[in-house]
Order: C-alpha cells, then structure tokens, then sequence
C-alpha cells in the first residue's frame, strides 16, 4: 500500500477543507487535501451556494423580462425559456469555480488527494479505492461536511423527491411542486421554479417561515412570497410523501393529500461524520453526529481538529471557511480571533433578507433595552430608479451605549448592503459612527444612513 507523509492533511475539500488548505500553504505547512468528488469545492460550489444563486438570478431575469420590463417601456415578444441552456450555464459557472481551486492548489503548493478518506489512527487516513494510499500526517483537520437530512415517511427516490441537489437539475419546470420546508434552501430553490412556473407549495411544520430570521422580516417576506404566487401553509407537518407513477403524493397529518409533480425536501442538514473513521480514534459526535471543539477547533484528541459544516452552528460557506482560517492559523501560534456575534445570513430570494447580529426578538427575551431605526425602501431614490421600493433596513442599538447589536434587512440587493452592516459591527461600532459616515447617492446604503440617523429619530427622507 503506498503511503505518503505531509504535515497537515485535511479531510474534505469544501469552503471550510480548501480554504483551510491554502491558508496552511501560505503559512508553511506542507499540506494535502482529500474529496471523495473529483471537483473541489464542497457542497457550496458544486451543489449549494454557487449553482443556486446562478439560477436564482436567470430565474429573476427570466421574471423580470416577463412582468418588469415593461415597466420600463422595454417590450419583448416571444419570450422563450430554454431550461437546458439556464442548466448549462449553471454547470459552465460551477466548473469555472471547481477548476479555480485546482488551479490555486497548484499555485500554493497543497497536494490534492481523491477518494473517500477514513481515519486509520490519530496520524493517518487511508483513502480508500482499488489503490488504497494512506496519507499520514503531523495533524489531521476534518471538514466533511454536511448533507441533506431525510425525513421519516418521506420517501425519497432521488428524482420526483429528492433534496436541493436535485431540485438544482430538474429536466423539465415542474407543474405542480410541494416544498417541505419554509427555511432559506426550501425557499430559494422554490422562488427559482415559481418564477420558472410551477405552482409552488410550501409546507412548513413550525409557525412560520424562515424560523431563524427577525421575526418582522420574515412576516415581510412571507406577504410578498404569497403575492408572487406561493402557497405556504405553516404548522403543516408532513406525514408521508411517496412517488405513484408519474405523481407523488404527499399526505399531511391529520390534513389532507396534495399531489404533485414533484416534491423537495428541504428540512436542513445533518453533519457529514458517519463512516469517517472516529472510532478508530476514539472520537465521539455529539448526539446530533457533530464534532465537538474547543475554542482552537481541536477535537478531545489531541493535533485532530475539525471546522465547518460538521462542527455545527451556522451552515454557511462563509462561517466554515473564516473557522477554517482561524484554526490553521492558531495551529501555526497565532493569536486569530472569531467572532461568532458578527456572522451575516442571506437569503438569495427577491427581495432578499439579510442579518447579521441579533433579532429584535432575542433582544426583548434577554431584556436589552434597545432602540431601533426603520428606512423603507420606498424613501431611497436608488430603490425607486430600480423599481424596487419594497423593503426596510433596520438598525437595533443598544439603548445605553447606542452601539449597534443587529442590522436586518429585507429589500433589493440587501445581500450585498449587509457587508457594511458587518464591519461596522465588527468594529464595534454605534449607530452615531454609521450615522456620521457619508454614503454616496443615489445608493441603496443611504437606507442604511437613514435607518442609522432614525435609531436617533433624526431622519432626514422618512417621517
Ligand atoms: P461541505 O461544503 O459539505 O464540504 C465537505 C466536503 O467533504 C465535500 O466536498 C465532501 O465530498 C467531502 N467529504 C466528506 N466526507 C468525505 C470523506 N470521507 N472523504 C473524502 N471527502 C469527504 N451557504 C452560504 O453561506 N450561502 C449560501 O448562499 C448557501 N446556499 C446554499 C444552498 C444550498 C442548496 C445548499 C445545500 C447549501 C447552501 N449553503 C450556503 C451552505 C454551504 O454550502 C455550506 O455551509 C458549506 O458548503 C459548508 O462547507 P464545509 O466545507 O463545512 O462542508
């Protein structure tokens, strides 16, 4: 069997094992890397973030030339949708960024390994195949991942019910499609069809939407989702979901049975830890099946460490890959710090929401005294020349030291207008100090400056 020897190996190539990789390269470590997928990238490039938000954006386009551009006394005629060639895009994007990761692993010396890894000792992962080759190393780093949870009575044929990685690949729109699940992968992807056409219908078991969002954004998003033509039912809970023929049939307890064409299951995710190897280390999950770390992201066996989807907290990219970097970089003596306060959501539908902080709700649970400032949408002269007057940005500040505990935002773009909401937080900054800051205009993050200037009830374009 060969065996090869580097300092630092990392299991799993996704946002949290690649970036981890690179950053221990640049730092010195002589490092590999090993995905079962032949393409780097993980969940977010291959079959998350990336090929989501690409059509996510034809799908808006799509909407967009079908019902807006008129508005703008642009008329089109023969508006046709080729679903093969918006498919094909989307894989061209994630072939793009997968080929991007081989070429930077290139560039800063981490070997790449492929094939399925299982942990043999505390040094050593064998990656299995017809020519097992076993990579020991000084320190192990396992960033598996996580995949798509099931749900008892839903049967899953990985075709008319199957999760998001299916529903990123239908051949053709579904007419009718059940989403089980209102969280943000149920509600991305279920934008993408509506706005494709099907007749889209949520059901979701708590009593609301978008559970982990600011209460009063998700009840914002949950009006405007039911004028773009979803059907969403709350405190719905499904009971079975299983394919007869050509239809699947999804019964609801003590409710009634909707047929459809299809049915996406999107409930969450679980951490990707079975059948890694932990016991051969003597490693044990949490009960949840996620990797308990301390604050270096070491694991209770010493020089194994973990990040990523599969320690848990947030699954997102972006939480994966900054624990990435601060892990490898206190490996190598640094004194790298995360803030986990300071870890912005997005949701790509239209309008898009994003948080970052706390929700007003947990505020007034923990008895924070705060004070809050609202700008709509509709006082931005930016939202109005994009014809997107729908949406706020709201600002929470501490009532005594004004400084800023939360910003939520539901509106165009507000993805992108979220990042200064971050920093300024990350900086600890007040609403004053986000006040005072001069933002250019005509922009979207003058809703921002307004909404800082009304946490004061000093605002200049709202009454
Ligand atoms: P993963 O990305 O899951 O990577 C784990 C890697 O480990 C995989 O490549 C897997 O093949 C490999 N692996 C696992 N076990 C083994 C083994 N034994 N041997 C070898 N390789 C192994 N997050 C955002 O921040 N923004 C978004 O917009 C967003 N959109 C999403 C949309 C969808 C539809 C989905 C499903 C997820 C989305 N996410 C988003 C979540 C995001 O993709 C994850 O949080 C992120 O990928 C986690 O990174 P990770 O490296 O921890 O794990």
């Amino acid at each position: 069997m060969k065996t090869v020897r580097h300092e630092l190996v990392v299991l799993g190539g996704g946002p949290a094992g690649y970036v981890a990789a690179i950053r221990a390269a640049q730092l010195g470590f002589d490092t590999a890397c090993i995905d079962e997928n032949p393409r780097f990238g993980g969940t977010c490039v291959r079959v998350g973030c990336i090929p989501s938000k690409a059509l996510l954006e034809s799908s808006h386009l799509y909407e967009e030339a079908k019902h807006r551009f008129s508005n703008h006394g642009l008329k089109i005629q023969g508006l046709d949708l080729d679903l093969a060639a918006m498919m094909d895009r989307k894989d061209k994007i994630v072939d793009t960024l997968t080929g991007g990761i081989d070429m930077l692993f290139k560039k800063k010396n981490v070997k790449p390994y492929f094939g399925r890894g299982k942990l043999r000792d505390v040094n050593s992962i064998i990656i299995e195949g017809d020519e097992p080759v076993v990579v020991e190393a000084d320190r192990v780093l396992l960033c598996t991942g996580s995949v798509p949870a099931s749900l008892p009575g839903v049967e899953e044929d990985g075709d008319r019910i199957g999760n998001s990685t299916t529903a990123l690949s239908y051949p053709t729109v579904p007419e009718r499609l059940v989403v089980i699940g209102g969280g943000y992968i149920g509600m991305e992807l279920g934008s993408v069809w509506n706005r494709l056409g099907s007749e889209t219908i949520v059901l979701e078991a708590t009593s609301r939407i978008f559970p982990g969002i600011d209460a009063e954004l998700a009840n914002l998003a949950h009006r405007v989702f039911k004028k773009q033509g979803f059907k969403i039912h709350t405190e719905t809970f499904v009971q079975s979901a299983r394919v007869e023929g050509d239809k699947c049939i999804v019964k609801i307890k003590d409710g009634d049975t909707i047929t459809c064409d299809r049915v996406l299951l999107a409930t969450g995710r679980r951490p990707a830890t079975d059948g890694i190897g932990l016991e051969a280390i003597g490693l044990e999950t949490d009960r949840y099946g996620f990797i308990p770390v301390n604050e270096d992201f070491e694991t209770s066996v010493e020089n194994v460490f973990s990040t990523g989807d599969c320690i848990g907290g947030a699954m997102l990219a972006h939480k994966a890959m900054e624990e990435a970097i601060v892990c490898v970089e206190r490996m190598a003596g640094m004194k790298t710090h995360l803030n986990y306060d300071v870890i912005p959501a997005i949701v790509y539908t239209h309008p898009e929401i994003a948080s970052v902080g706390k929700m007003e709700d947990e505020l007034k649970e923990a008895g924070v005294e705060y004070r809050k400032g609202v700008c709509p949408f509709g006082a931005n002269g930016r939202a109005r020349t994009l014809g997107e007057p729908e949406g706020r940005v709201k600002i929470l500040a501490d009532a005594k030291t004004d400084r800023v505990l939360g910003v939520h935002i539901i509106g165009a773009r507000a993805g992108d207008m979220i990042a200064e909401a971050a920093a300024a937080m990350e900086y600890g900054a007040s609403s004053e100090d986000i006040a005072r800051t001069c933002h250019a205009h005509p922009t979207l993050a003058e809703a921002m400056h307004e909404a800082a200037l009304d946490v004061d009830k000093r605002a200049i374009h709202t009454v």
